[in-house]
């Protein structure tokens, strides 16, 4: 699915280099690349902070925290997504409130978000799925409207790129109150470990947000709040310094093979190839057919037999998942999100795919379709 090792070939001095100087300073934790790296992914993303972490999953836990919600307040989330995005919620005390998604774009909807209003409504978590952004202007209006926060979950569209109606451009994460992201291996930016950022343009928010994510104090032993431990390694920010001035290039390179796909796909009967909103930019996290008819696991297998990997993400929407059994409130129908478990497949798409490697994958599909 993926071509770690590919990557790392062309950034080898960069990265060996970086790491060498880690262990030899023995500046395992804090060391003085973990802020660089931070200031530059701000300059590169125009977040005014950001605050980097131990993983995708603090992140959103640590935006939680920083809003001062109560026991019982309630949050929107797609149906559709990582089991993280509404994990943190009821790890948390809090109502995740899941909605349904679109079915062309694999979104949360504003129109969606709308109809799971309450009373008790807090804060709503976007989550920009495989790569595109949601539609983010109608859903930050509801915000304001309605006094709620907006935790961007960016984990999958970093560097994606939003256009506001009058034209304004903003990097998804830096759009809503906070934004989260991880580096997974992975994702499009991806470290050799695990890692995660917070970006916020809230000067307050901002402090609280390094302070959760330090224990809760600003002065060492002097802790104001109960916070958690949560470090992006030196050794990770060491990778990401290495790979973030290539990131335009990755995603581009992800958009060319998107591309190519649909271009050949578009037409088979049988699948429909990923749609893409005309105000967003997609950096392809996941390159994600629905494949109809209740073909789609005798297309995996097919595949499989054939030495191609594919990958359903998600198989069950969080609706189904035992976990959130007695902590949700069901807003409305959760068809979409249902539908998609049942049909998505999505096929290896990373920086190094070469259009050989996408043509054997291509032809099986459509060999699959014929016979
Ligand atoms: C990967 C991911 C996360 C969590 O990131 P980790 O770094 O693995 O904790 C959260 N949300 C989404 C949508 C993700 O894809």
């Amino acid at each position: 699915m993926v071509d770690l090792h590919g990557q790392y070939l062309k950034i080898k001095p960069e990265v060996d280099k970086g790491i060498q100087e880690v262990i030899d300073t023995c500046a395992f934790i804090n060391g003085p690349q973990v802020k660089q790296f931070g200031e530059e992914l701000k300059n590169h993303t125009g977040a005014k902070h950001v605050i980097t972490c131990a993983n995708g999953t603090d992140a959103l836990q640590i935006a939680l925290m920083a809003l001062d919600l109560k026991p019982g307040d309630e949050v929107i989330v797609p149906a559709f997504t990582y089991v993280a995005s509404a994990e943190v919620i009821g790890l948390l005390g809090l109502t995740p409130v899941m909605v349904d998604v679109d079915s062309k774009t694999f979104n949360v909807t504003a129109e969606n978000i709308k109809k799971a209003l309450s009373p008790k409504s807090k804060a709503i978590i976007p989550v920009h799925l495989f790569g595109q952004a949601c539609d983010m202007e109608p859903i930050m209006k509801i915000a304001e409207e309605n006094g709620l926060y907006v935790i961007e979950d960016n984990a999958q569209a970093i560097g994606a790129v939003y256009t506001f109606s009058d034209g304004t451009k903003k990097q998804t994460g830096t759009i809503g109150t906070i934004g989260c992201t991880s580096f997974f291996p992975s994702k499009n930016l991806g470290c050799y470990g695990d890692g995660g950022a917070i970006f916020t343009d809230d000067d307050e928010l901002a402090e609280k947000l390094r302070m959760i994510a330090n224990h809760g104090q600003k002065v060492k032993y002097h802790h104001s709040v109960i916070g958690c431990n949560s470090r992006l390694d030196t050794i990770q920010a060491v990778v990401l310094m290495a790979k973030l001035p290539h990131l335009v290039e990755y995603s581009a390179a992800r958009k060319k093979a998107a591309d190519y796909y649909t271009l050949n796909l578009k037409n088979v009967e049988g699948i429909v190839t990923p749609e893409e909103l005309p105000n967003s930019t997609h950096v392809y996290h996941q390159y994600t057919l629905q494949v109809l008819n209740g073909k789609r696991d005798k297309l995996k297998e097919y595949l499989a037999s054939k030495g191609i990997p594919a990958m359903i993400y998600y198989p069950l929407p969080l609706q189904k998942q035992e976990a959130f059994k007695d902590i949700t409130r069901a807003a409305e129908s959760l068809e979409t999100a249902q539908n998609l478990a049942d049909s998505v497949l999505s096929l290896p798409i990373h920086t190094e795919l070469t259009h050989e490697e996408q043509d054997l994958i291509i032809q099986a599909i459509k060999d699959f379709f014929k016979s």
